[in-house]
């Protein structure tokens, strides 16, 4: 069998990822083994002050994955039976499922063309139970958290974001996971700050709700010996992963920007052939993901798998359409953008490590399947 790295260009290539760093990768495990700080080592707090300072925020609390940061979160903002919560149509489950996990009822809204949440209709759903908007910066896009931020201080309800696909992203200057009360982050292997595990980080200038966050994260304990405050999780993030998380958190910069320059080749010579969405003007995307919307969608992945290029669908299934969701009473027709990216979208390898011929060779077979 074919592993997914062995294709002409691959859709993704984490082996090569860690390639040229993997003396750095091994020292920084040997120094954890060395010092034996398994759990909350040094290392965890580096991260957490080096994630603060990318994220622009006073705080940073690291946590076992991105879905134990997002339940954590509304966790420790009380959010409980009974709330609503606000996200969107078009995401991983993992966006969503946190809200139900907690008890609280997930609300879903429509997304815009740029697959984030469309703040008019944001407005639309809120209810005297709203406690909370989850705000997507799907495939490392920023939601327009200018807008969000408005209506989350119009009706006093928490904005939160979920950044897990957008480290390294900012909007006017201002790195995402500093606009709402809280910014969750993952370091699954497959993010733009991926690490070599699970991970997960929240970013936060509200120094109560960090620590809040920390008793969660911790059984409820500060210290070992300690009494325990409130019933909490084991959610910690292991010494080890983020001893690894550190290493590459310093290719984060170079890796987002050969995303763009892939994502700026794909713009100049698809435009004509796929609906690519557009960035706002002073958005830094940093393209976890780069879906285009096509006609025969399934057809050209097929045609793409042909010649040996990996191509994948973010998300074949809206989520109020899962299995999982059919609790919550929604039906086919209910988020007509969602539903129609769900349908249409294609996302097309755009991974760091690919080569300008290789993207060159992408564009080429889209363009031989749109001349036949
Ligand atoms: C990956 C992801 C998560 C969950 O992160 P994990 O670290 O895998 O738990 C949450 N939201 C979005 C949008 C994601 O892509």
């Amino acid at each position: 069998m074919k592993t997914l790295s062995a294709k002409a260009v691959p859709f993704v290539d984490i082996p090569a990822q860690h390639r040229p760093i993997k003396q750095e990768l091994l020292l920084a495990v040997e120094q954890v083994i060395d010092h034996g700080q398994f759990i909350l080592g040094p290392e965890v707090r580096t991260l957490e002050t080096e994630w603060a300072r990318i994220a622009g925020t006073s705080e940073s609390v690291s946590v076992a994955n991105g879905t134990m940061a997002l339940l954590l979160t509304l966790k420790a903002l009380g959010i409980s039976e009974g709330d609503e919560v606000i996200a969107p149509a078009n995401s991983f489950v993992a966006s969503i499922s946190c809200i139900a996990l907690i008890g609280a009822k997930p609300v879903l809204v429509d997304v815009a063309d740029d697959f984030n949440l469309d703040p008019e209709r944001v407005r639309d759903a809120i209810t005297p139970n709203t406690k909370a908007i989850i705000a997507v910066h799907l495939t490392g896009r920023p939601a327009d958290m200018k807008t969000l931020g408005e209506i989350a201080s119009e009706f006093g309800v928490h904005l939160i974001e979920d950044a897990a696909q957008a480290a390294g992203a900012s909007s006017d200057g201002k790195p995402v996971g500093g606009f709402g009360i809280a910014g969750c982050f993952s370091l699954h292997p497959l993010k733009t700050a991926g690490g070599c595990g699970d991970g997960g980080i929240i970013t936060t200038d509200n120094s109560a709700l960090a620590d809040r966050l920390r008793l969660l994260r911790n059984h409820g304990i500060t210290q070992r010996q300690e009494d325990c405050q409130l019933f909490g999780f084991n959610a910690r993030l292991d010494t080890i992963q983020a001893a690894m998380a550190l290493v590459k958190l310093r290719h984060l910069k170079p890796s987002n920007e050969t995303r763009r320059e892939h994502a700026d080749h794909y713009r100049k010579r698809l435009s004509h052939l796929v609906r690519i969405p557009e960035d706002r003007p002073k958005d830094h995307s940093v393209y976890h993901t780069f879906p285009v919307e096509a006609s025969d969608r399934d057809e050209l992945a097929r045609f793409l798998d042909l010649l040996d290029i990996g191509s994948a669908v973010h998300y074949r299934i809206p989520l109020h359409l899962l299995v999982a969701c059919r609790n919550l009473g929604y039906s086919q027709g209910d988020f007509p953008f969602a539903e129609r990216q769900a349908n249409r979208t294609i996302s097309l390898p755009v991974h760091q490590e690919l080569t300008a011929d290789q993207i060159e060779s992408v564009c080429d077979a889209i363009e031989s399947f749109y001349s036949q």
